[in-house]
């Protein structure tokens, strides 16, 4: 398999399953997100709009009213003080199931608007508001990372589609929840987590133990030291707003990575990288899919290609036997998919 980025929901997905891995990375195929997803995006989207609006305030302490124009919500103002009720709170937490209700596959009833609610003021209220970001110095909001990876185990050459050779360079790829200042030295990025302290791939705990091995925060902390050069002290706090049995448990957990950790996760990376490169026949989470994160939760389980009967796992699996990989990428690719590259140097 190619792989030319590597984002931080890629990394665990290859565990979780192979083929799920394939259809989404490599065609390029993605199914409309689940409900609770949609409900952890809301709630992500009421913080991230709070935080943009505290740093327009550090940024400019003499205006009254507040402003910035998101993505999705457009433009959101407000005055100084009100920034701090929960009427505008409250306010935002309506706008933001309203968007993106609008286009999602899902409907959104007083139950569920509620839990967006508990989840946005369970992340504010925590420890007398430790973790709201109104409270915070905000150093950047919700930022993005789009880093390559600078060693020679991460070029990379491959034929497009027109038959030409391309040459890259293996990329990290993702977005940061917050980023704040906490002294000159020092810097905390916060990850809101509104699903469960789960791995999905072996369905056990997520322990602070296993946490610190965690690919995902690895990749992450390792992009912050990209970004953030100047600071020698990085903060990562990852606050879950469930525990495992799916009750609220807000437990924030904090590490510190440091200089040997960036080597670590750059062994890792290596390691997984190779791995996918090497694998031309992606194994399933489960032949028979009745595994229920194959029946419920896959979209690849539930859906068809155009006019086909398989779904899409099936037929993909089949087909890699019947014509191998080169010719089901080709074959089966989505129309729309591009699958971007970094150029190498040089
Ligand atoms: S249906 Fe199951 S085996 Fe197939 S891609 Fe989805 S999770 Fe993997």
């Amino acid at each position: 398999m190619l792989v030319t980025y590597v984002r931080s929901s890629s990394y665990n997905n290859y565990d979780f399953c192979q083929m799920q891995y394939f259809l989404t990375y490599n065609l390029g195929w993605r199914g409309s997100s689940g409900k609770r997803a949609d409900m952890g995006t809301m709630a992500h989207k009421v913080m991230e709009i709070l935080a943009g609006l505290k740093k327009f305030q550090q940024d400019n302490p003499r205006k009254k009213w507040l402003e910035i124009v998101d993505d999705k919500c457009g433009k959101v103002r407000v005055s100084k003080d009100d920034l701090y009720t929960d009427a505008f709170v409250d306010e935002l937490i309506a706008r933001s199931i309203e968007e993106y209700g609008e286009t999602s596959a899902h409907k959104f009833y007083r139950k569920e608007r509620q839990e967006v609610t508990d989840t946005v003021y369970t992340f504010l209220t925590h420890n007398g508001g430790q973790f709201d970001p109104r409270q915070r110095n905000v150093y950047y909001p919700e930022p993005h990372f789009d880093l390559p990876i600078e060693e020679d185990w991460a070029k990379f050459d491959f034929v497009d589609a027109n038959g030409n050779t391309q040459k890259g360079q293996l990329a990290i790829k993702g977005t940061i929840d917050l980023v704040t200042l906490v002294n000159e030295d020092t810097i905390e990025v916060v990850d809101w987590k509104s699903g469960r302290r789960l791995n999905w791939a072996s369905g056990e705990e997520k322990t602070y133990e296993k946490m610190t091995n965690d690919p995902q925060l690895l990749l992450y902390f390792y992009a912050m030291s990209k970004m953030f050069p100047d600071f020698p002290n990085r903060i990562m706090s990852i606050f879950f707003y469930k525990d495992t049995e799916g009750e609220p448990d807000p437990t924030p957990y904090s590490f510190c990575f440091t200089k040997e950790d960036e080597d670590r996760f750059l062994g890792m990376l290596e390691k997984r990288v190779k791995e996918i490169r090497q694998n031309t026949n992606p194994s399933v989470l489960d032949p028979t899919r009745t595994d229920f994160r194959c029946k419920y939760l896959c979209h690849f389980c539930k859906n068809s290609f155009e006019g086909e009967s398989d779904n899409m796992c099936i037929t993909i699996e089949k087909e890699l036997v019947q014509l191998g990989m080169e010719e089901v990428v080709k074959k089966r690719t989505a129309p729309d998919f591009n699958i971007g590259f970094y150029e190498a140097p040089g």
